[in-house]
């Protein structure tokens, strides 16, 4: 069985850390999690940060229909190719325009050009004030995605 990863990103998709942020962010991480591999990536543009097996579906936030895999992968290959730089999609269901970071994912996975990382975290995760404080070291709310291969 391979390590779970806990990938930490900023809710908005295109929002950068100042270096000493990313450090003052690490610095929290590590005190929260101890013997913990923690690490960060900064990327040149924005990625899916995916939560691998873990993918359970994908909903839309208004209506909650479940949808369908094919719909959103080709999405998602159409934003690729442009760096992500335009997440925009329309429910096909009830026509909300809304955008692929905002669409409701089981378990959760988004869009980031910077992640923090925590290899093989505990089971339960970080307790939701040590996310918010973490959001309040880097400068921005962050979301936890729990990855596994
Ligand atoms: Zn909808």
């Amino acid at each position: 069985m391979s390590t779970p990863l806990l990938r930490l990103i900023p809710t908005d998709p295109h929002w950068e850390p100042e270096p000493a942020a990313i450090e003052r962010a690490r610095a929290l991480l590590g005190r929260l999690l101890p013997d913990r591999e923690i690490g960060h990536q900064a990327y040149r543009s924005v990625f899916f940060i995916d939560q691998g097996e873990n993918f359970e579906e994908v909903r839309c936030p208004r209506c909650r229909t479940v949808l369908d895999v094919g719909w959103w992968g080709e999405r998602v290959n159409r934003a690729a190719e442009h760096g992500f730089a335009d997440l925009a999609v329309r429910c096909p269901s009830c026509d909300l325009d809304t955008t692929l970071n905002d669409l409701d994912y089981r378990l959760p996975a988004g869009f980031a050009r910077f992640e923090l990382t925590v290899a093989d975290p505990p089971p339960d995760g970080l307790p939701a004030a040590g996310l918010s404080a973490i959001g309040q070291a880097l400068g921005h709310e962050i979301r936890a995605v729990l990855t596994r291969y």
